[in-house]
């Protein structure tokens, strides 16, 4: 059985329907990673995965529970750590109190985030407005990590970061990936960094799933008509 399983999902903007049919699986340890042109549906499904827009038709169910029938509340406590798009972290709080307040058992705390991102380590005591965009990011990342969550979350990562900030974090993916074996949900623009690190891919056109397979399968055609690049 899948970890996480979508069939069939809807969901609203208050009158304006957003999703039309959205369907997907990641099972145990795999990274499928969502694509799709601008406004088609991704941050919108990340947000019905997550109970921030909950879902009108159709069954989100994580780790054998059905989420629609699940308070908010209970669905984040079942281990699903969220690197929202934007990164949110409190600006003003310290990076340490930033990561201290997501913290929940297990084997994610504090030392180990810092192996991963020895940076923020170093930074501990400054407050997170004063990081730069990528440090903004590692912490996203590390206060996700530190909810010691099943399925990993990451919408649009690497967004608006210099290039060489961009392949830190996607070390660091890599890295989630083949040592702690996550599950893991990724979208970004970068097809060639998730050709790198994503099992599968599905493709979101215009709310709904339209297409979904290996990175091998996701030939230049493919790439065209529904990324259109
Ligand atoms: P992007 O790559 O631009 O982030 P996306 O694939 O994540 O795009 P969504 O942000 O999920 O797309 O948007 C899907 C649709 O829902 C779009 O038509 C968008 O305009 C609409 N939408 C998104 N957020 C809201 C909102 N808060 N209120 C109303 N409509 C919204």
């Amino acid at each position: 059985m899948a970890l996480l399983e979508l069939e069939a999902v809807t969901a609203f903007y208050g009158a304006s329907q957003a999703l039309f049919g959205v369907g997907l699986t990641v099972g145990e340890g795999e990274c499928l990673a969502l694509l799709g042109r601008n406004g088609m549906g991704k941050t919108t499904t990340i947000r019905a995965i997550t109970r921030m827009l909950p879902h009108r038709g159709g069954r989100i169910v994580f780790d054998g529970h059905d989420l629609g029938r699940l308070p908010s509340h209970r669905a984040a406590q079942l281990g699903i750590g969220l690197v929202p798009e934007g990164r949110r972290c409190f600006p003003n709080l310290t990076v340490e109190e930033n990561l201290t307040a997501a913290a929940r058992p297990g084997p994610w705390d504090r030392a180990a985030v810092a192996r991963l991102f020895p940076r923020l380590e170093e930074r501990r005591r400054q407050r997170a407005a004063s990081l730069s965009g990528g440090e903004q990011q590692m912490l996203a990342i590390g206060r996700a990590l530190m909810t010691n969550p099943r399925l990993l979350i990451l919408d649009e990562a690497t967004e608006g970061l210099a290039p060489v900030v961009r392949q830190e974090i996607w070390v660091a993916i890599r890295k989630l990936k083949s040592d702690s074996g996550f599950a893991i949900l990724v979208v970004d623009k970068s097809l060639k960094e998730l050709r790198a690190v994503a099992d599968r891919f599905s493709v979101l056109e215009k709310g709904e799933s339209v297409w979904t397979g290996a990175g091998d399968s996701l030939t230049g055609d493919l790439v065209e008509r529904y990324l259109g690049v």
